[in-house]
């Protein structure tokens, strides 16, 4: 009792102080969605790996230093690992965009979804190591996201991102560059937090060319660029309501 009293007591005590007065630390290796701006904007890719157009993306990327999302489809894979790793090597994140991209298969059932976003998450870590936590529903998630089904997916580590901000760049790949453009500019006064969907497909040639111009403006206007993380928090439709109804995220 004597020794625990002389010695161990004390030095305890001691060694708790200096715990204490050591500074926060944050651990640099770990990705943190956390700037100092509050004005972020997520851009978004979805369809991807694609050859030519993914790789034109990551080179304007690469050239204005921006880190980005791309949701990549299971199917798309095979054959473009090469695109997929040189996408996570230049700090972008990867997010599930399903296995088929086919809407009567993979939304058949709340199971058909999940497993295609299972066999796209096994095929990405067969190439890069890593588990991706966030996804994205092809079409988006409105009339499609259930409270059943967000729980489902959550217990499977899924985190739905829909998006704020459309470029209309998806059904149509030739959509005029200007147009892209000033879609890609049109959000509602005070989103702090723009998610904004873009494509990567074979055709979308112009969203390559719209690209510089939506990331000057955005800088323009104090924005940062930053992907979606592990810890950036799920931005999902309302269930049964149309897209722009209140749904801030913020
Ligand atoms: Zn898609």
């Amino acid at each position: 009792m004597k020794l625990i009293k002389r010695f161990i007591l004390p030095f305890s005590i001691a060694f708790y102080i200096i715990l204490n007065l050591l500074p926060a630390v944050e651990t640099a290796s770990v990705p943190c969605d956390k700037t100092d701006n509050d004005m972020r904007v997520y851009l978004t890719f979805d369809d991807g790996p694609i050859p030519i157009i993914t790789e034109q993306i990551l080179d304007v990327l690469k050239e204005y230093n921006i880190k980005a999302t791309f949701f990549v489809v299971g199917k798309q894979i095979p054959g473009r690992e090469r695109i997929l790793k040189r996408i996570y090597k230049e700090g972008h994140s990867i997010g599930l965009h399903t296995y088929s991209h086919k809407y009567t298969k993979q939304y058949y059932s709340d199971d058909a979804l999940i497993k295609e976003m299972l066999k796209t998450r096994e095929q990405i870590h067969g190439v890069l190591g890593i588990s991706p936590s966030i996804i994205r529903f092809p079409g988006g998630s409105m009339n499609r996201l259930s409270g059943d089904l967000l729980a489902k997916l959550h217990s499977n580590n899924m985190r739905v991102f829909d998006w704020n901000v459309d470029i209309q760049d998806g059904k149509n790949g030739s959509t005029p560059v200007n147009k892209l453009v000033r879609n890609a500019e049109t959000f509602k006064p005070g989103y702090t937090r723009n998610i904004i969907l873009a494509h990567t497909n074979s055709t979308n040639i112009n969203t390559v060319k719209a690209l510089p111009e939506i990331i000057k403006y955005y800088k323009g206007l104090s924005y940062e660029f930053v992907p979606i993380l592990d810890n950036t928090p799920e931005y999902y439709f309302k269930f049964k309501q149309p897209v722009h109804t209140n749904n801030k995220p913020n």
